[in-house]
């Protein structure tokens, strides 16, 4: 999981968007939690054009990625953050929706918790998914911080969506090792050849997947720390590529 920025409405959606999902509001108003129609709004909402350009704008903001799990998605689901049927009100707020892959959309369901006033799930756009994890760089797994702050939230949060499955640790390692190789070659090379430079700044680029655990191995001090700073000192441009999404 990484932290997205999420620019507001204004600036992500064309007034037009953004008219017409006032408007939907609107009309939704008068239905309470679990109306049975809500779900009925919605997907005939997303059918609309206006609801498919919402699903692109989505997409981009997110990076054809699902915000919880970080996997590339061919189309990707639009979560409700607040569940629609429990969260009416939120239906056709930009800050409620993000986009995620089937798997995690399924996984978070309709149950949403609050612990001492916040939703147990973390929202990849409002926290800051590198405050609560510590990543093992060798097996891609995952822990939540042992910070009263965050550690309940971060544990449910993994737990419910299944962010720490095999699947995910294992790609999620070679992703980290395929870097470790490049940052070495960086290292060794006098001067850097031209493909290490590219193979580099290609694995870095944000459209990738699982940039979580890269931005732990980039920011927070590791057992690689060392490699990727002399890395760095080398090559001053890995900060310039890290920071389209860092
Ligand atoms: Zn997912």
């Amino acid at each position: 999981m990484i932290h997205v920025r999420r620019p507001p409405a204004n600036k992500a959606l064309p007034l037009t968007v953004r008219a017409t999902m006032a408007t939907r509001q609107k009309a939704v108003a008068q239905l309470g939690r679990g109306h049975p129609d809500i779900d009925r709004v919605w997907k005939n909402f997303r059918k609309t054009t206006v609801g498919e350009l919402l699903a692109d704008k989505l997409r981009a903001l997110f990076r054809w990625k699902c915000a919880y799990c970080e996997r590339v998605v061919t189309a990707g689901a639009i979560d409700h953050f607040y569940p629609k049927n429990q969260y009416p009100k939120r239906m056709f707020s930009w800050g409620n929706l993000l986009l995620c892959c089937m798997e995690c959309n399924h996984a978070k369901g309709k149950t949403f918790h609050f612990l001492n006033g916040r939703p147990c799930f973390l929202d990849p756009t409002r926290d800051q998914p590198r405050e609560c994890y510590l990543w093992d760089l060798q097996t891609g797994g995952m822990a939540p911080v042992p910070v009263a702050e965050h550690e309940e939230r971060a544990n449910f949060t993994r737990d419910e969506l299944g962010l720490d499955a095999d699947s995910l640790r294992i790609e999620r390692a070679e992703r980290v090792q395929n870097i470790i190789y490049f940052l070495l070659d960086v290292v060794k090379e006098s001067p850097i050849t031209d493909a290490t430079k590219i193979k580099l700044r290609k694995s870095l680029t944000v459209e990738l997947p699982y940039l979580g655990i890269l931005d732990y191995l980039f920011h927070v001090p590791n057992h690689f720390t060392l490699l990727v700073d002399a890395a760095r000192a080398k090559l001053p441009e890995i900060d310039t590529w890290l920071a389209a999404w860092a």
